[in-house]
C-alpha cells in the first residue's frame, strides 16, 4: 500500500477513507493517532493490526464537541459534564460505561469507553467531516515511542496506512490523561499534562494509580512502552550520567544524554539533547529527543525526574522506556 503524506487539503480525503472503513493518520495535540470508525469493527481491527497492537488494548474514542459523547457513552454523569466544560477540547480521556453498539473490538473487549476531544484543528476536522466517533491509539508501532511529528508516523506505518494528515509538531508531546469515572472513587489510571492535583479541585477525591499492574485496569499499562530501538537507562544525577557516559564512550559506545536544561548543562562537552527548563517543554521533546538519538546511539541516558512531583506524568512515561533502570 502507498502511504500518502497530505496536509489540511487532505481532511476530505481523510474522512472518506474513514468513512470507507479504512484508517488514517492524524494530529493531535498530544501525539498523533491512528483512526478509524469507532463503530466498524472491521476498520478498528486495521488499526490493531497495523500497530501489531495486543487486541486487549483499548482505544481512545475521539469526538469532535460535548454532545457527541451520547453517542458511545450508555451514561454520562454530572462530573463528567463538568470535567468536560473546564478540560474539553484537551488532553483528558475519560472512562465512562459504553453504549451497547459500540463494538468490543473497540474497548478491547471491555464494557466501558475511554472518550476524549482533542484539541487540534486538523483532528476536530477531520472527525467531523467523518460524521462518525474515531476509535484512535498512537499512531506508533505497538511498543515503540509514540509519534510527535508525521515524519515518525511515517517511521512506523510506511506501506501499512493509505494517509497520514500531517499538522506540524504535537503541542504537548505525551498522551493524554486518562481519568477513570465508572468507579466509586475517581482514578488517574494514565498520568497526563491534566494532573490529579488539578482534577481534584472538580472531583473532591481521585487517587493516582499506583503500584505493579496484576490485573491490568487501564489494559495498555501492563504492556512495555515507549521502547527505544537501543539501550536504554536512568541516570539519578548529571555526575552519574556523565560518569556512565564516559565509561561506555571508552568501551567504544555511542551515548547520549537526554534531559532538561540545568542536566545536560551539567554534564560538559559529552553529547546531549536539551529537553527545555519547564514540564511542558520537556513533555513537548522528549519523544522526538529519542527517537532522534537512537538513529545513532547504542546507549541512551535519560534524567530521573522521580523526586520531582512537577514532572510526574514525564516521569511516568520514561520509566517505562528504560524499564525501571536507574543509575545512581
Ligand atoms: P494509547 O493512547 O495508544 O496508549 O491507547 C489508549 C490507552 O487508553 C490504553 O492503552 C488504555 O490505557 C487507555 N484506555 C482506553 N480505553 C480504556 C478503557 N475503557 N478502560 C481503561 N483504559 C482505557
Ligand atoms: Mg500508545
Amino acid at each position: 500500500m502507498k502511504t500518502i503524506v497530505g496536509g489540511i487539503e487532505q481532511i476530505g480525503y481523510g474522512a472518506e477513507l474513514l468513512r470507507n472503513g479504512e484508517v488514517v493518520a492524524f494530529p493531535t495535540e498530544t501525539v498523533y493517532g491512528l483512526g478509524a470508525d469507532a463503530f466498524n469493527a472491521r476498520a478498528v481491527a486495521k488499526i490493531f493490526e497495523a500497530k501489531g497492537r495486543p487486541q486487549d488494548n483499548p482505544l481512545i474514542v475521539h469526538i469532535a464537541d460535548p454532545a457527541d459523547i451520547g453517542k458511545v457513552a450508555a451514561s454520562v454523569p454530572e462530573t463528567a459534564v463538568a470535567l468536560m466544560e473546564v478540560f474539553s477540547p484537551g488532553p483528558l480521556t475519560l472512562i465512562l460505561p459504553k453504549r451497547e453498539d459500540l463494538p468490543e473490538t473497540t474497548t478491547g473487549g471491555l464494557r466501558t469507553v475511554g472518550i476524549r476531544i482533542p484539541n487540534h484543528p486538523i483532528a476536530r476536522a477531520l472527525i467531523r467531516a467523518a460524521g462518525c466517533p474515531v476509535a484512535a491509539p498512537s499512531a506508533n508501532v505497538s511498543g515503540r515511542i509514540s509519534p510527535t511529528e508525521a515524519r515518525h508516523v511515517l517511521e512506523d506505518m510506511d506501506g501499512r496506512i493509505p494517509l497520514i494528515l500531517d499538522g506540524g509538531c504535537s503541542d504537548i508531546g505525551i498522551e493524554s490523561t486518562v481519568l477513570d469515572l465508572s468507579k466509586e472513587v475517581p482514578v488517574v489510571l494514565r498520568p497526563g499534562a491534566i494532573t490529579a492535583e488539578m482534577l481534584s479541585v472538580y472531583l473532591g477525591k481521585v487517587v493516582d494509580f499506583k503500584g505493579k499492574v496484576l490485573i491490568a485496569e487501564a489494559p495498555g499499562m501492563k504492556y512495555r512502552h515507549y521502547a527505544p530501538t537501543c539501550a536504554c537507562q536512568a541516570a539519578r544525577s548529571p555526575e552519574v550520567a556523565a560518569r556512565e557516559a564516559r565509561r561506555r564512550m571508552e568501551e567504544g559506545a555511542r551515548v547520549v544524554i537526554i534531559g532538561s536544561t540545568p542536566f545536560v548543562r551539567a554534564c560538559g562537552d559529552l553529547p546531549v539533547i536539551d529537553l527545555g527548563n519547564t514540564p511542558a517543554d520537556c513533555m513537548r521533546n522528549v519523544f522526538s529527543a529519542m527517537r532522534n538519538a537512537e538513529k545513532t546511539a547504542d546507549l541512551l541516558l535519560l534524567e530521573d525526574f522521580s523526586d520531582r512531583r512537577e514532572f510526574y506524568s514525564l516521569q511516568n512515561r520514561l520509566s517505562k522506556s528504560t524499564g525501571g533502570v536507574v543509575l545512581s
